[in-house]
């Protein structure tokens, strides 16, 4: 059995052990030490990376009862040089240890069990055993958190015999081991668990909640410690600054003052919706009133496209009526037409793909199309799309 010196230090970023043996599978190479300071993915927490005698260590799992390391390459010496990825790993010992103290203030404060945990890349995540939870009670578990990691209270980790363990500790394990190590958080909770964690709360720094929802019948609740909390923290920071900045007022007035903003734009956003629909209904009526016959032809240097689409559909909503829209510096068109007796949308495009190339789709009735066609050309094309 591999010693797990993790279990006692999880400090130690190298140390050196004995290869025991080694194993091909799918063409991997799995390796067996007599000790590691690798820790093997498990109870929610991701396995550790590295080096073994330098080549990259790409999993770490428990095969039939045994740790194994996956690495990149092959080894043929007996004594080894271990690295962890220590930057990887002190953010799991941040995540995990952050999971038993929140686990833990639920329960002291709401009686509410977690039910399981998940420490991601980005975000970890618990199952809390309630269906429902508020931001006043999110808040108050945030205070608690808060006071706990300020005491810096010590974390504990100890082998005690099975037969010493307290039952209500062992109801989460799957097998019934000889010893059971025990994870206790100074005056605030004991539990077993086989992960990497903190000495000292402090090491924390922050614990935050960043999110719940509902999930099956319970609340999946979000949470970034340490390193991450920072990172968060800071991401946050840049951009209600930002914000406070565009709209002149301090960052801790955003809440309050950012819903006032919000309307008025929302406000203004409706009064410029009535405007352009105003505006583009009276564009189409002069340019249907300019045209004697019922081809509607114009062309922009440059103008929105869906200013045109609306256009255009403004216009054969007239009946009887063809719009061929151009513009200039997109290369686009815009074909319309009141029914596909008058004129045919879809042909049409399909005409002009065949003889000038380009690309462009629509129905009979409406479409666009993207190329370029020499104006002698165009007079001639044209006359003969109408035709068809
Ligand atoms: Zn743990």
């Amino acid at each position: 059995m591999t010693k797990k010196v993790f279990e006692n230090d999880p400090y130690i970023k190298e140390y050196t052990a004995e290869v025991i043996s080694t194993k091909i599978i799918n063409g991997s190479t799995w390796v067996k030490l007599d000790q590691t300071i690798f820790y093997p993915e498990g109870g929610g927490q991701p396995s550790d990376l590295g080096f073994i005698d330098g080549k990259p260590v790409l999993d770490v799992q428990i095969i039939d009862s045994e740790i194994v390391h996956k690495i990149d390459g092959s080894i043929d010496k007996n004594r080894v040089k271990l690295a962890i990825d220590f930057e990887r790993r002190f953010d799991h010992m941040q995540q995990h240890t952050g999971q038993h103290l929140l686990s833990a203030v639920w329960q002291q404060l709401y009686g509410i069990e977690t039910l399981s945990f998940h420490l991601g890349k980005d975000v970890c995540t618990i199952d809390l055993a309630t269906s429902e939870l508020d931001t006043e009670k999110i808040r108050s578990v945030e205070l608690k958190l808060a006071q706990y990691i300020f005491e810096n209270r010590r974390i504990e980790s100890y082998l005690l015999p099975y037969e010493e363990v307290d039952q209500e500790y062992l109801s989460k394990l799957k097998e019934t081991p000889q010893v059971v190590r025990i994870v206790e958080i100074e005056g605030v909770n004991t539990s077993a668990c086989c992960g990497t964690h903190v000495t000292m709360l402090g090491e924390l720094g922050l614990l935050k909640i960043i999110g719940w929802e509902k999930y099956k019948q319970n609340v999946r609740l979000s949470f970034i410690s340490g390193g991450r909390a920072f990172a968060y923290f800071q991401e946050i920071f840049i951009a209600i600054n930002e914000v406070s900045k565009k709209l002149n007022i301090a960052p801790s007035l955003v809440t309050e003052r950012f819903p006032m903003f919000y309307e008025r734009h929302q406000d203004l956003k409706k009064n410029y919706q009535n405007l352009y629909e105003k505006e583009i209904h009276y564009e189409a009526a002069d340019l249907i009133n300019q045209k004697k016959n019922n081809l509607i032809e114009h062309s922009w240097e440059d103008r929105p496209l869906q200013e045109m689409k609306d256009l255009a559909k403004i216009i054969i909503e007239a009946g009887d009526k063809v719009v061929i829209f151009q513009n200039k510096s997109q290369k686009t068109w815009i074909f319309a037409a009141s029914s596909s007796q008058l004129f045919n949308v879809s042909k049409c495009i399909q005409t002009l793909k065949e003889h000038f190339g380009g690309k462009g789709g629509g129905n009979s009735v409406f479409g666009q199309w993207i190329g370029t066609i020499d104006e002698s050309h165009w007079l001639e094309y044209k006359n003969n799309l109408l035709n068809t």
